[in-house]
């Protein structure tokens, strides 16, 4: 038999096996096996020359020379038959290969044999059908077959039911993928096939997406950053031509580059709460409460309502809400509050009388180590303090470095304040008449010794008592 027809009919096989598998690419099987018998049977005869060797050439470049035609072509059945993983779609070259087995005569410089396949395979490239995964017109990915993909995208949009449940107040009704998801069958490169791995890391990066942003006033880098949820290297990387984004001036625009996933997430979600409710609270005039007191004769206790929503989100962030039911749990309890109207029947009369019967050792004004806010008079320890005019008394007890002091308001502006007390005979609410005995002098608190410090306020600000004595 002639070779050289033989393996002119091969090459004409591919051109046909070729054409079949670009025109009806599922289903190449049959031409390409119908092909490869033919070789075979061929190359398996008995009958080769133990002398005879092959030049081999694809399209027109010369790769070796061999004498194993038949190891030859048997790989390169296996080479083409090679299958993407997990596909259904045989594999077929990408541009027709024109591949010539010569027979010659020439004086053998044999190619060996894994060199010549491995030139072969450098040479050509494996192309196939596959399934391209589209997101709003973006291709973003490329597998072996449109379930992969489905599945990628199901398992990322389960996870994510998942999380948004993880809480546990949270029931997912519904969820929708924002963006035009398509898958479309195409003639890829059988190397450009990726992982169904890869391509949910590929899905849950994102993209990287840039947005010009307004300096508001008063607005830094670094608080356009925080809200955009880069970091500030990101910004200087996003805005190379700016001179200085320490300074950056309201009214100007600048980069974010931020990442943004493929997928958007729309979910309906049931959410089951108990929200608590105010109570109201009701005032009762009480006269046998001075005005500065009230006391709780009832506490207050919120309301509770169970609520039962509907709420959207877009990426967990709620863009509608809507009641579905509302459930009263528990009416609020009212709180009452008592609240004093006790008039203060004694209304100093004024002119005051001094309050101790003491010798002035420091006048009102100011002192080394400070301002000195009412006077002291010097008396012995138990002298009878009195009030220097009627009133009630707001105030018994201990008051820094005062000690023990009193407080009487007299009605209208006045009111008298009376310190160092060694003791106090009168409590808060006792109303005095003027000269009536509410305690004794003393050195209580901060004091050098046995004094009266006495101070006269008008609304609240103390005034030099002496005023009142000329
Ligand atoms: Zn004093």
């Amino acid at each position: 038999m002639n070779r050289l027809r033989q393996f002119l009919l091969i090459t004409m096989g591919f051109f046909l096996f070729l054409l079949l598998v670009i025109v009806n690419a599922p289903q190449p099987a049959v031409t390409q096996d119908m092909l490869f018998d033919e070789l075979s049977e061929e190359v398996d005869e008995p009958k080769e020359e133990v002398n005879a060797y092959y030049a081999v050439h694809l399209d027109g470049v010369f790769l070796g020379r061999t004498q194993c035609p038949k190891v030859f072509s048997r790989h390169l059945e296996d080479y083409l038959a090679f299958q993407s993983p997990g596909s259904k779609t045989a594999a077929f070259p990408e541009e027709s290969l024109d591949f010539t087995l010569q027979r010659t005569s020439d004086v053998p410089v044999l190619t060996p044999l894994n060199q010549l396949l491995a030139r072969m395979e450098s040479r050509t490239t494996l192309m196939t059908v596959g399934t391209v995964l589209y997101i709003d017109d973006e291709r973003v990915a490329v597998v072996s077959d449109r379930s992969v993909a489905e599945d990628v995208v199901q398992d990322i949009q389960n996870d994510y039911i998942a999380q948004r449940e993880a809480g546990g107040d949270a029931e997912v009704e519904s969820v929708e993928i924002k963006e035009s998801i398509e898958f479309k069958q195409e003639k890829v490169d059988i190397e450009a096939i990726e992982d169904p791995k890869d391509v949910r890391a590929v899905l849950e990066a994102g993209r990287v997406k840039e947005v010009r942003h307004e300096v508001q006033p008063g607005e830094t880098a670094w608080d356009i950053a925080q809200v955009a949820g880069v970091q500030t290297d990101d910004l200087e990387e996003a805005n190379p031509g700016h001179s200085d984004l320490n300074r950056l001036q309201p009214g100007e625009e600048i980069s974010l580059v931020a990442p943004e996933p493929y997928i958007t997430f729309v979910t309906k979600e049931i959410h089951q709460y108990i929200r608590q409710t105010p109570f109201p609270v009701e005032r009762q005039e009480d006269s046998s409460l001075w005005p500065w007191e009230q006391t709780i004769e009832q506490h207050g206790q919120r309301g509770e309502v169970k609520v039962i929503e509907r709420r959207t989100l877009e990426e967990g962030r709620e863009v509608d809400r809507e009641i579905l039911e509302e459930e009263k749990l528990a009416q609020p309890v009212t709180q009452i509050v008592r609240v004093g109207t006790r008039e203060t029947p004694q209304q100093g009369s004024g002119p005051f009388i001094l309050p101790t019967d003491g010798r002035l050792t420091s006048p009102f004004g100011p002192r080394p180590g400070g301002f000195h806010s009412g006077i002291d008079l010097a008396a012995a320890s138990g002298t009878a303090v009195v009030a220097a005019d009627a009133g009630t008394v707001t105030y018994v007890g201990w008051r820094g470095g005062y000690g023990r002091t009193i407080i009487i308001d007299h009605g209208g502006e006045h009111r008298t304040l009376y310190a160092h007390l060694n003791r106090a005979d009168v409590e808060v609410g006792a109303t005095v008449a003027q000269g009536d005995r509410i305690g004794t002098v003393g050195s209580t608190g901060v004091s050098t010794g046995p004094h009266l410090h006495f101070e006269i306020w008008v609304e609240g600000t103390p005034v030099d008592p002496i005023q009142f004595f000329e």
